[in-house]
């Protein structure tokens, strides 16, 4: 298909939550949405359903696996993975390879990178971070700023071996300096945190977003709210606790426990924190244990937890890009839809199938 095809996207065309949001038809010319029929359109395809903007995957990975950084055909298939699932817009929230290939590629998700994690010394999982001390966190969070696209991701907390649970990784005036060297580049900044008690110097550190947030306390909830502070569930994720406590349980028995009571009330925190305010956003957690392509998933997870389903779409539709500062469905944005055969507003299970995937003007075959 040429650039100068062009294409007729008809049916409901859902450029919004809101019923005024919803057109009849779109077309896209060169790549790029248009409101209008052009003139003289000739070798036009309907594409007819229900269009959605290309879903985000507000917490992924591409280019790592299980035991660190993958080659770059690996890095492809989990893209193609995504791209299938109607993903067409990924935060990498951490990657040790470099992805930059894929931005020359008009046939492979847009990726937003937060560099390469920063951990604390041997408190990650291997190969996957930068392991440093607090006193040489704002150079490394300088260093990714410059090198990611508007994020930086720390690791926040993590299991203390000595301790045999879960514990903050930064000290409060680390964190501090580093988030704001971070804005000084432009750039903003989340992290890594299962547990309670990193929370709330990161949040009074100035940090904009919390991936997990498992440890979201009712203590906690009205200070996120309050400072906007987004939370990213990865509800998928978190559904993996209760094996990962099996596993440690004879060697870190408070450990274990600790995941067991935070997968317990995983539903009641995300929704007392969506209660509150505070923005929520679908991200996956894919390409570190967990496959690629769970994006409808986590969707559904959110609706479980309490979620109404027109805000859970939003969170991986218009809100998320809003949130991440990308185009959805304007006059002129690059053409990245997804058309589904029902209404995903009625039944977010919709999303599982999507009918068509459209990326940069593009049909997906
Ligand atoms: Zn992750």
């Amino acid at each position: 298909m040429s650039d100068q095809a062009v294409l007729h996207v008809t049916g409901r065309v859902l450029l919004g939550p809101r019923e005024d949001q919803v057109r009849d038809e779109v077309w896209v010319v060169g790549g790029r949405v248009s409101y209008d029929r052009p003139a003289g359109a000739r070798d036009v395809r309907t594409v007819r359903g229900w269009a959605l903007p290309g879903l985000v995957d507000a917490h992924c990975h591409v280019g790592l696996d299980a035991h660190g950084p993958v080659p770059a055909d690996v890095a492809e298939k989990q893209a193609l993975t995504d791209r299938e699932a109607g993903t067409l817009l990924i935060r990498d929230a951490g990657s040790p390879s470099d992805t930059r290939w894929i931005d020359d590629r008009a046939d492979l998700p847009k990726i937003i990178r937060a560099g390469r994690h920063i951990a604390r010394t041997r408190r990650y999982i291997r190969n996957y971070a930068w392991e440093i001390e607090p006193e040489d966190l704002v150079a490394y969070v300088a260093q990714e700023a410059r090198r990611g696209d508007g994020w930086v991701k720390l690791v926040g907390d993590w299991i203390d071996r000595g301790l045999g649970d879960l514990s903050a990784c930064w000290p409060r005036e680390a964190a501090e300096a580093a988030i704001a060297e971070a804005h000084r580049l432009g750039a903003r900044v989340t992290a890594h945190c299962f547990a309670e008690d990193s929370l709330r110097d990161l949040v009074e550190a100035g940090i904009d977003c919390v991936e997990h947030a498992t440890g979201l306390t009712e203590d906690l909830i009205p200070l996120f709210a309050e400072r906007g502070v987004a939370i990213v569930p990865t509800l998928v994720n978190i559904a993996t606790f209760p094996a990962l406590a099996a596993g440690g349980e004879a060697k870190f028995p408070r450990w274990s426990a600790h995941l067991r009571r935070l997968h317990e009330r995983r539903y009641d925190t995300v929704r007392a924190a969506y209660d509150a305010g505070i923005p929520v956003y679908v991200g996956t957690d894919a390409g570190g244990s967990l496959a690629h392509g769970l994006v409808a998933g986590e969707v559904a997870e959110l609706v479980k937890a309490g979620i109404p389903p027109l805000d859970a779409l939003s969170a991986t539709a218009w809100a998320a890009r809003e949130w991440l500062g990308r185009p959805g469905l304007e006059e002129g944005a690059p053409a990245d839809l997804v058309v589904y055969e029902e209404d995903p507003r009625a039944d977010v299970r919709v999303l599982a199938g999507p009918r068509r995937v459209v990326l940069n003007g593009r049909i997906v075959e």
